[in-house]
């Protein structure tokens, strides 16, 4: 059944960022509807790609082009790559090219890699994009040096392919476990051991004092020699230009958007710049998923077009890491009691289960992809399982 029309006709809408929600964004309204004309304005030259493959594929070599499969011509869609907004004024978006009117406007401008301050970038990779990724796998090679700053997300991955390259790996990380900022110390605790296993040497606990062209120095003056340095410690959403216009969050500068997505009326934002209201989780989310910047973007559009849609997923996200794979879904945030399922020491898998007042609020799951697949419909369910079966591997968890 097609579409019915939408209530609210729009002349022109600009979609700003060229990424998965940028590029999601354009598929919905075209699919619910809109006739208008549509813009995309993207500040890299490249047409859209998946990002997640960039620190896992790309880098071992096993591919390089993670262009998204997309029929722009059909989607009858002015494609402007290699344009950057600068600014915002009601019903203009300011670029480097030249102003543009819009009626309606997404913002999908993603995020950017955080990086160390007084840091030379020549000698310093960061991986956000495909140049990125092309660039620093270039340079791991057999034998080479590389410290990698962050054992976050993308710093486990970046010393996965390291490793598997060949190169001698190490991972310098300020925190007392790896990803302790996204999962807490606990959760994060147990992977420290897959580190040795891969033959990566893991240093916790350890600030980084200065970036040089031959090294890394920590804080309690050990020198780390590297040949490629790696700085991979989290990302901050790409809306400086946007200061001023009121769109932003004081904490962190995502573009503040309610459960409909939407930031002031005709604007919306999706993707990695966005933090929305849940319903679900009485609280405001902002997460980096790449499955939030695939699914998002069909309610900014139902809203932008006038239609009463709300967005209020269960988040996903997963990683591939040092052997392993990792999904995580769910918010365990003021979580009051966490269950293990499995033994996180041996080798099989295991999962973590977080739990606010009886209720299963979040799952980890460490090589087990049917715990995590049960595990979101739990949560979307608000299920209250119970924990003795939940700690027992052998049982299901969606009979737990
Ligand atoms: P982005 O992909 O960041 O795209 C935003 C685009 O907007 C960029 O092209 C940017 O250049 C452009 N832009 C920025 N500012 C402007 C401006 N002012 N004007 C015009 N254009 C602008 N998620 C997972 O769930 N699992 C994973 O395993 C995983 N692995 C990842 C690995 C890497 C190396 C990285 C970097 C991310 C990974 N992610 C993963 C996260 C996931 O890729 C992101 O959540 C997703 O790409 C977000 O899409 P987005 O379109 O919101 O933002």
């Amino acid at each position: 059944m097609p579409e019915p029309a939408p209530p609210s006709v729009l002349d022109r809408v600009v979609v700003v960022g060229g990424g998965l929600a940028g590029t999601r964004a354009v598929q919905e309204l075209r699919a619910q509807g809109h006739r208008g004309r549509v813009v995309l304005v993207g500040a890299e030259r490249h047409r859209p790609y998946d990002r997640p493959p960039l620190s896992k594929d790309l880098l071992a070599g096993r591919t390089d082009d993670t262009t998204l499969d997309v029929d722009w011509d059909a989607l009858d869609v002015d494609l402007r790559l290699g344009v950057r907004a600068t600014g915002l004024r009601p019903g203009m978006l300011e670029t480097d090219a030249g102003d543009l009117e819009h009626d309606g406007l997404v913002l999908a401008v993603g995020a950017e890699p955080r990086r160390l301050p007084g840091v030379d970038d020549a000698h310093v990779h960061l991986l956000r994009t495909v140049d990125d990724a092309r660039r620093l796998r270039a340079e791991l090679r057999p034998g080479a040096r590389v410290v990698v700053v962050g054992a976050g997300w993308v710093g486990a991955e970046v010393a996965t392919a390291a490793a598997a390259a060949g190169c001698r790996t190490t991972v310098v990380e300020a925190a007392t476990a790896p990803l302790e900022g996204a999962l807490g110390a606990e959760a994060g605790g147990h992977t420290v051991s897959w580190y040795a296993a891969a033959g990566v040497d893991l240093r916790l606990s350890s600030a980084v004092a200065a970036l040089g062209a031959d090294g890394v120095t920590l804080a309690d003056g050990t020198i780390l020699p590297a040949d490629v340095v790696v700085v991979g410690i989290g990302a901050r959403p790409s809306t400086d230009w946007l200061a001023g216009t009121g769109l932003l969050r004081t904490d962190g500068g995502s573009v503040a958007v309610d459960e409909h997505l939407a930031a002031s009326p005709g604007v919306v934002a999706v993707g990695d710049c966005s933090a929305w209201r849940s319903r679900r989780f009485g609280t405001r989310l902002h997460v980096e998923h790449w499955d939030d910047a695939l699914q998002a973007p069909a309610v900014a559009a139902a809203t932008l077009l006038g239609r009463d849609a709300v967005h209020d997923p269960v988040p996903y996200f997963w990683s591939d890491q040092l052997g392993h794979v990792v999904q995580f879904t769910g918010y365990h945030r003021g979580a009051d009691l966490v269950v293990e399922r499995g033994d996180p020491t041996g080798a099989e898998g295991w999962s973590l289960c977080w739990l606010r007042e009886g209720r299963l609020v979040a799952v980890l799951a460490v090589d087990r992809p049917r715990d995590l697949l049960q595990a979101r419909r739990a949560v979307a369910a608000g299920a209250s399982p119970d924990l003795d079966r939940l700690a027992d591997p052998a049982v299901p968890l969606k009979s737990a």
